[in-house]
């Protein structure tokens, strides 16, 4: 196996265009599970450690660009102000080991639908900023899914960054697992407020075969908080309670050792009721960002 080691981000886009078929490694920690495992054995690994500016982050145009090589530690001790559903959502991953390694370019490069991140992107609009020798693209993540495992990758392209805006208001995200760490999500949920609009954006993970928008739930509960954004009036707990409702028909899980479909159907209900309550009642009290 040839083992590749750009220095540079010129030359880790000219490694993939000179050999597509290597594999990007970044913190490994999905990679070497596999090799180990011998599920995958490429012909080269790329190796993306050594291209300093994949690994920071930067304001562009207002925006936050988290490159992609940026481990999750990071993400939790240096944004968990300015993003703090992307922190939450980091903070679930692994144990401290796995933070210290693993990045948000790896979880978007696995596309797992269980991938922790995926959620409080989608519910926070990322775009996703892939390159190759061709150029640059701005894909917007809820178009970066494909499929399971199976993302909007060509073969000589890689994940630069992720573009985020600052928290507009409160975020949340809310994990369901088998035990506290060290879990993959049975079903996860990432909602963001964001009143200078009146948007909101809800999203599940590990319930379908993407991880996929809520939109009719989006649709209800924007329609929901119109009148109550400039009071701050309180939400009923039926309107919660239809908001679960709805987020839940969004999913299309399937049953496997994790759990059923009807337990993740129901755990997602469960979930988008108390982080929409949560996200409101700080929002009320004006006491966002709620984790940092
Ligand atoms: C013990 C353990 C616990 C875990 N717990 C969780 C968890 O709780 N939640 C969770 O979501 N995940 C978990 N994972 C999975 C993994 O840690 C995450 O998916 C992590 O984000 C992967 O990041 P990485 O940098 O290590 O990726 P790598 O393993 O280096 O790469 C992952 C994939 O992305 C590709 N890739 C990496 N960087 C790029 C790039 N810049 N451009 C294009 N492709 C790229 C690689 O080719 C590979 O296909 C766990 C893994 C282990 C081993």
């Amino acid at each position: 196996m040839d083992f590749l080691r750009p220095n540079t981000w010129a030359d880790a886009l000219a490694a993939k265009a000179g050999q597509p078929a290597a594999v990007p490694i970044a913190g490994g920690t999905d990679v070497m599970v596999e090799l180990n495992f011998d599920h995958r054995r490429p012909p080269a690994l790329l190796d993306l450690g050594g291209v300093a500016e994949l690994a920071d982050w930067s304001t562009v145009d207002g925006r936050v660009r988290i490159g992609a090589g940026m481990p999750y530690t990071r993400i939790i001790t240096e944004l968990g102000d300015t993003l703090p559903g992307l922190a939450m959502a980091s903070r679930t991953v692994g144990s401290p080991q796995i933070r210290n390694r693993g990045t948000v370019g790896g979880n978007l490069g696995t596309a797992s639908p269980a991938g922790d991140t995926h959620p409080a992107l989608l519910a926070g609009d990322a775009v996703v900023e892939v390159a190759s020798v061709r150029g640059t693209r701005m894909i917007p993540v809820a178009e970066f899914y494909l499929g399971v495992k199976r993302n909007a990758l060509a073969t000589d392209e890689l994940v630069a960054a992720v573009h985020l805006a600052p928290a507009d208001g409160p975020q949340q995200f809310a994990k369901v697992g088998t035990r506290n760490a060290m879990v993959i999500a049975v079903c996860a949920f990432g909602l963001s407020l964001f009143p200078s609009t009146g948007r909101v954006g809800a999203a599940i993970g590990s319930a379908a075969p993407t991880p996929r928008h809520a939109t009719d739930a989006e649709e209800f509960i924007i329609g929901e908080l119109a009148d109550r954004w400039e009071q701050r009036k309180s939400l009923p707990d039926n309107v919660t309670r239809r908001f679960g409702e709805l987020v839940a028909t969004a999913a299309a899980p399937i049953d496997d050792v994790r759990g059923t479909a009807a337990y993740r159907t129901h755990a997602l209900a469960v979930l988008a009721r108390r982080t929409l309550a949560w996200a409101w009642q700080d929002y009320r009290e004006g006491s966002w960002p709620a984790c940092a």
